[in-house]
């Protein structure tokens, strides 16, 4: 009897040997498997080893009996096939009885709900703990929080030890946001007391002059000469220091804008490098490369830049020390270099000297005036235009600063 899928051998030997129903032919019978064979064409009944007829009875399920009567018992798989082999159909019925199968799960049942609700107990009981503790950690950061004032910025952070992981990584994240909060408010105060620490100097000349004019000058005009030029030498310094304020202010605020267009830089440098050799005639002041290069920015803003550069190389030079001043075009790139031999600077200047009023000490002990904002705002500027500033220099030899600002890709 050929024509039965591969899978069934021995099923196929049982339909071949239909012929003998003395034979024993179901091989799956020990295993809880029973059949009906049925000739399709002829209704005859070939073999049958079915215990418990349901044919005529409701399915619990697809294909699933489940009754406890006295007839059937338990639960019952059953399924029916239909195989053709040699022009005749066979409809084959096949039921697997799991009833004993069945009885043991249902032993084994109220054990498996028991464990059930011992492991949903346990759950819920450390949750409520969980919840507890979580609760608890809660209410001391939120407490700690409202202790929080500009006051004890410094002092207060909220506790991250023995906190759970998640809460942890949320208290160190308020704990660095508070950090930048305090070192903002830390430098914004410094930068309040240094700005009226440098406005105190000239409005005490001031008024030391002022006094003075006031007591001698109507009678001595050498005095009133000398208080006059030097009110006027500190108001105009005053008026430089409050700009110079006034630019940061707009920067931090966000409210400093640029007014960018396209011009040669060349000429800029080359116009700056003429003012200074007019009315600096003490230094040697070289311009050995000055190369068209166009630039995207704005030109008094970046005149103002390079001035603070040409104008420290002045400051921090001596009689007859060079200044090398160059603006060169690398591929596009506009390169400036202002280089002096004058009194350089220590590693530990070089590395402050972009700070707001950083001086350094030798520049202090001197009493060159000055008041340590003309680099930062020069790196604003330069910044602003996506620049770099690279700086070189040794103490007592001189120093370099190289500005580049990039060219402008469309
Ligand atoms: P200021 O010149 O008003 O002090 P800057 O911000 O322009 O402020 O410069 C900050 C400091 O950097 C100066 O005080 C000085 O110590 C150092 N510095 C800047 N340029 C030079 C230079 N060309 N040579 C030596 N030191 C310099």
């Amino acid at each position: 009897m050929k024509g039965l899928t591969a899978s069934h051998p021995q099923l196929e030997d049982t339909l071949d040997s239909y012929g003998d129903k003395n034979h024993t032919i179901n091989p799956y019978k020990d295993q809880g498997l029973n059949l009906r064979i049925t000739n399709l064409q002829t209704k005859e009944l070939l073999y049958n080893d079915i215990d418990f007829d349901i044919t005529d009875k409701k399915s619990f399920f697809h294909h699933i009996f489940y009754d406890k009567g006295k007839s059937t018992n338990g639960l019952i798989f059953y399924t029916t096939r239909t195989y053709e082999i040699n022009e005749n159909n066979y409809n084959v019925y096949f039921q697997f009885n799991l009833t004993e199968n069945s009885m043991d799960l249902m032993h084994l049942l109220p054990g498996m709900i028991l464990i059930y609700l011992f492991i949903v107990y346990l759950i819920l009981h450390s949750g409520k703990k969980g919840n507890a503790k979580l609760f608890s950690i809660m209410k001391t950061m939120s407490a700690t929080a409202n202790r929080l004032t500009v006051n004890n910025l410094h002092s207060e952070r909220l506790n991250v030890a023995g906190t759970k992981s998640e809460l942890k990584d949320l208290a160190i994240t308020i704990n660095g946001m508070l950090d930048r909060i305090e070192t903002s408010y830390e430098s914004q105060k410094q930068f309040v007391s240094d700005a009226s620490h440098e406005l105190r100097t000239p409005i005490s000349v001031i008024q030391g002059y002022a006094n003075l004019l006031n007591r001698w000058g109507k009678k001595d005009e050498t005095v009133m000469e000398e208080a006059i030029e030097a009110i006027q030498i500190e108001s105009k310094e005053m008026q430089d220091l409050v700009e110079k304020l006034l630019f940061l202010s707009r920067h931090d605020k966000k409210t400093l804008k640029l007014k960018k267009a396209k011009f040669n830089m060349c000429e800029i440098v080359e116009d700056m490098v003429k003012e200074t050799k007019l009315v600096i005639t003490n230094r040697i002041i070289r311009s050995s490369k000055l190369e068209d290069v166009i630039v995207y920015g704005d030109k008094q803003a970046l005149k103002q830049a390079i001035r603070v550069f040409i104008d420290n190389a002045v400051k921090y030079t001596k009689d007859n020390d060079v200044i090398q001043i160059s603006c060169e075009n690398q591929d596009g790139d506009c390169v400036i270099t202002v280089s002096d031999t004058g009194i350089g600077m220590t590693r530990k200047d070089i590395d402050n000297i972009f700070e707001r009023f950083y001086r350094s000490d030798h520049v202090r002990n001197e009493k060159i005036s000055g008041n340590g904002l003309g680099l930062s705002i020069a790196k604003l500027i330069i910044l602003k235009h996506t620049g770099r500033i690279k700086v070189r220099s040794q103490y007592t030899k001189g120093s370099t600063f190289i500005i580049t600002i990039p060219k402008r890709i469309y």
